[in-house]
């Protein structure tokens, strides 16, 4: 089966030729129908040796859709032909976070060596994916499979960061979302969809902001000289209850820190490497808190795909062929995807 391996850290992937997996024990081998590009694969593609914890060569893709193809003899819970979603960040599958669904906060990560599906481990860019416990599936009935994939790390990353604030998000309150790719633009349906909160947008591309609009924001503007005076003016003058920064610059970071109420939330997610001191006394909100969420729960992706089928959600997804896989990743560095990039093995 072909597949988009990355075979040293610093080098373009490559669509090679790989043997197909066969599932053993509790394994489950998924047909893979879509699988979605995030920003983190080009920090994996382009960060230096040793900055992850990974050992190339692995196949990428962690946002994965599909249907279940073959099940280990041990297997169980999936029928064969059942359309799923995979969750994505597989831990040591015992402790006790991960036995409670919470793999993403795994008490072993430090030590696994990788951090999911396609972050470490073998994932969905390639035509099958093998996945270790069947209870990593939620099941997507007859969502499309560009919505699902996206779903489970765009969708269910910005649930998560959400979930974690949502205390600050009650009635007038403003919640701001700084970088409107492929997490911000579910992150201000997420808002919308279950928050009163008044949702401002930021981004330093004019088709972002068009793209804000159509999701939902109140408001949107690009990030220059002013910008945190325009976001302040929109709360009144009193700052804005909660900043969601899908970016994680200098920045960014900054602004977030300009606009912030006191006693505000301030949740990064993007990890373009900004720094933010804390320095007391200092200029830093009085009160405000710092979380650093990383990807979502079990049960979470099940409500993210729940809010989906709904029709509370939608992906804005840019399609391509599994071997067009090198010009996604082009577009996707030179930020001309609008929304979502998916790749459709053909
Ligand atoms: P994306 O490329 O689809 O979107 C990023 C958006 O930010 C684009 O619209 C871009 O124009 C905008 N942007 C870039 N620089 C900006 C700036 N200085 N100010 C304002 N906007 C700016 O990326 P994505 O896939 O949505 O991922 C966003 C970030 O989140 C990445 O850093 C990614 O690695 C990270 N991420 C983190 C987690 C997690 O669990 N913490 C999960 C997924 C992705
Ligand atoms: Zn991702
Ligand atoms: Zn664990």
């Amino acid at each position: 089966m072909r597949a988009v391996r990355l075979t040293a850290s610093g080098q373009e992937p490559t669509l090679t030729e790989v043997e197909r997996p066969a599932p053993r024990g509790e394994e489950v081998l998924v047909r893979v129908e879509a699988a979605g590009l995030c920003h983190s694969d080009l920090h994996v593609v382009d960060g230096p040796a040793g900055a992850l914890p990974y050992r190339p060569p692995f196949t990428l893709g962690h946002e994965v859709a599909g249907h279940i193809s073959a099940l280990g003899p041990d297997a169980d819970g999936p029928a064969l032909g059942e359309r799923v979603v995979l969750y994505g960040p597989w831990g040591c599958g015992d402790c006790a976070r991960c036995t409670t669904g919470r793999d993403n906060y795994c008490d072993r990560r430090g030590e696994l060596g990788w951090h999911g599906v396609g972050l470490g481990r073998d994932g969905g860019m390639a035509e099958y994916v093998l996945v270790p416990f069947a209870r990593h599936l939620v099941p997507i009935g007859d969502l499309p499979a560009d919505q699902a994939a996206p779903l489970s790390d765009a969708g269910l990353t910005s649930y998560h960061a959400i979930a974690g604030l949502r205390h600050a998000l009650g009635d007038g309150t403003t919640a701001a979302v700084i970088g409107v790719g492929g997490l911000g633009h579910l992150a201000i349906q997420i808002l919308r969809a279950t928050t009163p909160s008044s949702v401002l947008a930021v981004d330093i591309r004019e088709e972002a902001l068009a793209l804000a609009h159509r999701t939902g924001a109140h408001f949107a503007t690009l990030i220059q000289a002013d910008t945190a005076r325009a976001l302040r003016a929109q709360t009144g003058g009193v700052g804005v209850d909660a900043v969601l920064d899908f970016v994680g610059n200098a920045t960014t970071l900054e602004l977030a820190t300009e606009v912030l109420r006191p006693g505000g939330e301030l949740a990064v997610v993007g990890s373009a490497g900004g720094r933010l001191t804390v320095r007391k006394p200092g200029v830093l909100p009085p009160g405000f808190r710092l979380s650093l969420p990383f990807w979502g729960t079990r049960p979470e992706l099940a409500e993210v795909i729940a809010l989906a089928r709904s029709g509370a959600l939608h992906v804005e997804t840019e399609q391509f062929p599994l071997s067009g896989a090198p010009e996604a990743f082009g577009r996707l560095r030179q930020g001309q995807v609008r929304g979502r990039a998916v790749l459709v093995p053909d």
